[in-house]
């Protein structure tokens, strides 16, 4: 049997894959969205197209929508995207941080078998049309191809320890690959840690936004476990000839971890998109981006890996679930 990532649209050999960024946002929509976050607000899957047309145009040909149940995810406009662009989306499951539901919210009132229970038939079965939002679940024939977790930072909570398991439960079941959110880049060993308590292997998990975090040590600490380490905030610094990631990526790789290594825009902000009439585009990273990284002299074979092979191999789902 291949090795396959798990689509909206179905599962994709890894092969195929082609250039993917592994951390992104093409639909946020819902009433705390809205209220709260607006400038995070993505609602309109025509705008989103555009967007993700503009990232094909530079040879992107997947891209995963990093939001997960319950905090503004539509599986169906995901598909609306992909057919109307042909770029590969990759829906997650999962739990995002609490700040997305509110205390009083279901999430935080079930058991993580529960949970688990929900991320697992995201993943096998088909994602909620609903989003886990109301009172009936009608599964699409979309899955989701990855579980979504989010801690508080180091030092781990009831919720994070149970969301944790759930995520893990759900990994057993279906065998898919664990993206996490680090809240201020931090907790990114705290979460290999629980997770691999639960029988996670480090190398299933991918953890995000750890350059918010100028410290090479940590990095190479993570590193040390096998864990995939997500780049994501060098668009944020589009302006700078060299951002603060890139540094970090070339130590990294000159110390041979060129292989867990993966880069995205997590732009979720309209004020990055071009269909928002931001700067510098969500394409940026694919074009502009990997040119400062071959001009800062990361060679051009590794450069490659970093937006094709190893998110293809990131994204992988294990045989449990397959
Ligand atoms: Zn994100």
């Amino acid at each position: 049997m291949s090795s396959i990532v798990r689509t909206v649209l179905g599962d994709v050999d890894v092969a195929d894959l082609g250039i993917t960024y592994p951390h992104e946002h093409l639909i946020l929509d819902n009433a705390l969205i809205e209220a709260a976050f607006p400038h995070i607000l993505l609602d309109d899957a025509e705008v989103t197209a555009r967007e993700v047309a503009e990232c094909r145009s530079v040879g992107v040909t997947a891209m995963v929508d990093a939001m997960p149940c319950a905090a503004g995810r539509d599986v169906l406009r995901l598909v609306e995207v992909s057919r109307a662009t042909g770029v590969h989306v990759i829906a997650v499951t999962g739990l995002h941080h609490p700040r997305y539901y509110g205390p009083r919210h279901w999430t935080a009132r079930v058991s993580a078998e529960e949970l688990g229970s929900l991320f697992a038939d995201d993943v096998m079965v088909g994602v909620d049309e609903f989003d886990y939002s109301g009172p009936v679940v009608r599964r699409s024939p979309h899955r989701a191809g990855l579980i979504k977790i989010a801690t508080g930072g180091e030092a781990l909570g009831p919720r994070d320890e149970l969301l944790i398991e759930a995520a893990a439960i759900a990994h057993h079941r279906s065998g898919a690959p664990i993206l996490s959110h680090c809240e201020h880049g931090r907790g990114a060993l705290e979460q290999v840690d629980a997770l691999a308590r639960h029988g996670v292997p480090a190398d299933a998990v991918l953890l995000s936004h750890i350059d918010k975090v100028l410290d090479p040590g940590y990095h190479a600490a993570i590193a040390a476990t096998g864990a995939w380490l997500l780049f994501d905030q060098p668009i944020r610094h589009h302006r700078n000839e060299v951002g603060p990631t890139t540094p970090l990526i070339a130590r990294l790789v000159a110390d041979g971890h060129g292989d867990r290594l993966l880069v995205s825009t997590d732009g979720a902000r309209r004020s990055l998109w071009h269909a928002y009439h931001g700067a510098p585009g969500l394409a940026w990273l694919a074009g502009e981006y990997a040119e400062q990284l071959r001009a800062y002299g990361i060679g051009a074979a590794v450069v490659e890996d970093l937006f094709t092979r190893n998110p293809a191999s990131a994204l992988t789902l294990r045989a449990n679930g397959v």
